[in-house]
């Protein structure tokens, strides 16, 4: 493979992290390049006709880490920043939270560059369709299953399943997950990713002992993830002090009436200007004293110099990568913040999207408690697996989370063995 092709700072975060990991677990060479490196790499080039008449080239990739353990799964994002070392970053970790959580996939992600903002809805469903046809030598069910990411939506996975369907000449709904719950997407797949995190948040303060009528809570981001994460969170009787999202931060210490500010965004599309809590510097914001800090935003939010001035208990991570290596090293020597890892902490939407999957070839549709109680369990089962093994080997939690899911994965290579 040409390893330029994925020069990308964060590529080169993903590798340094399963760097360490291979390490710790001394994993043999051989099994060390099967693992780290993406199986397949898939770009193409996607002509369509704006609605000015001119004809654009956009660039789509697509990289399916490994198919080890079953097809890949993963999202499809559409943001002017997406190349080939971004999506098989992405792809990479998607890989550890499928292994971690036991889901019979391997990781997957993918992407077109363009600006979804600037393009009209015509646009935006000629390009995904267009790229459906161009994937349609590399996908299946059983092969490779996308979901929506940043810039992509339910709409989005729609037109992918007409599309594929119309090639088979019949309905196919599992070629992809997160789809509208008409066209049989799951019940409870948008809540799934906070509701997780919320979740799991209330196991790790229970484990440090800190009741969760008196704990308090701060979240970065407010769109899916974010919004969720806090509306759980207050729902168990946490109190949520500050929230913020990419238009500025809002600070109440007596706690964001959650549902309201919810309520406030739908209509003004962003948390400025609430008029139920004050305004906070964004970045002091993650710095106030709380029980759990929440990053639901983006990659790479936790630098090492807001790591140093952290006033949280527990991290829980809803961002894929919040946190820089170097910001990593800081938490671990301080060793007194307990951090669930974006690798288990964000997995309820992957694990959602696997039951819808389960669900379209069961042509059954299980109900939101069904699939809540079903997540909650396979999150509690690898919650306890990440911590017992953080305990028992001393190592970080974020360790523990990415050498249960490498291992899982080498195991699994070396099980095939090789062909011929
Ligand atoms: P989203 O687009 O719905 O929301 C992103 C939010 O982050 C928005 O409120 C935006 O205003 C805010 N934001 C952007 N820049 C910010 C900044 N500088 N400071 C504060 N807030 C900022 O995205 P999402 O689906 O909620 O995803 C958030 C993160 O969670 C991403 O890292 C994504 O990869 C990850 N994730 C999402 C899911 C899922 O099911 N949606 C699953 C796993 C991981």
């Amino acid at each position: 493979m040409q390893k330029e092709l994925l020069a990308n700072p964060v590529f080169a975060m993903a590798a340094e992290q399963f760097d360490l990991v291979a390490d710790f677990l001394q994993l043999p060479d051989d099994l060390r390049e099967r693992c780290k490196w993406p199986k397949r790499l898939i770009s193409v080039a996607v002509p369509i006709k704006l609605d000015n008449g001119v004809t654009q080239v956009f660039y789509g990739h697509r990289v399916q880490h490994h198919l080890t353990r079953g097809p890949v799964k993963g999202g499809l994002r559409f943001h002017p920043s997406v190349d080939l070392g971004e999506v098989a970053a992405l792809a990479m970790w998607m890989n550890w939270k499928c292994a971690l959580m036991d889901l019979p996939y391997g990781g997957g992600k993918g992407g077109i560059a363009c600006d979804p903002r600037q393009m009209s809805r015509g646009e935006l469903e000629r390009l995904t369709r267009r790229f459906t046809m161009e994937m349609l030598p590399f996908i299946s069910p059983e092969i490779d299953v996308m979901a929506p990411d940043m810039g992509t939506n339910e709409q989005t996975m729609a037109w992918m399943t007409d599309t594929y369907s119309a090639r088979t000449g019949y309905l196919v709904p599992s070629i992809v997950t997160g789809k509208p719950i008409g066209m049989q997407g799951s019940a409870g797949r948008t809540l799934a990713t906070g509701h997780g995190v919320a979740f799991l948040s209330t196991n790790a303060l229970y484990k440090l002992g800190i009741s969760i009528g008196s704990a308090t809570a701060i979240v970065q981001g407010f769109g899916n993830v974010g919004s969720h994460t806090a509306k759980t969170l207050a729902a168990y009787g946490v109190k949520v002090t500050g929230i913020s999202d990419a238009s500025g931060a809002l600070w109440n210490s007596c706690g964001i009436d959650v549902d309201a500010l919810r309520v406030y965004v739908a209509e003004h599309g962003v948390v400025s200007g609430f008029p139920g809590a004050d305004v906070i510097d964004p970045q002091e914001m993650l710095c106030q004293p709380c029980d759990v800090l929440a990053p639901a935003a983006m990659e790479r939010a936790i630098t090492k110099d807001i790591a140093a001035l952290l006033q949280c208990r527990i991290l829980a991570e809803g961002a894929n990568g919040p946190t820089t290596p170097e910001a990593d090293r800081i938490i671990d020597e301080r060793g007194d913040i307990f951090v669930i890892p974006d690798i288990l902490c964000n997995a309820g939407g992957v694990t959602v999207s696997y039951f819808e999957w389960v669900q379209n070839f069961q042509r059954f549709q299980w109900s939101e408690n069904e699939v809540i109680s079903k997540l909650e369990t396979m999150l509690q089962k690898a919650f306890e697996k990440v911590t017992s093994f953080a305990d028992r080997h001393k190592v970080s939690q974020r360790m523990a989370a990415q050498s249960i899911a490498v291992k899982t994965v080498a195991d699994a290579k070396s099980l095939r063995g090789l062909f011929p």
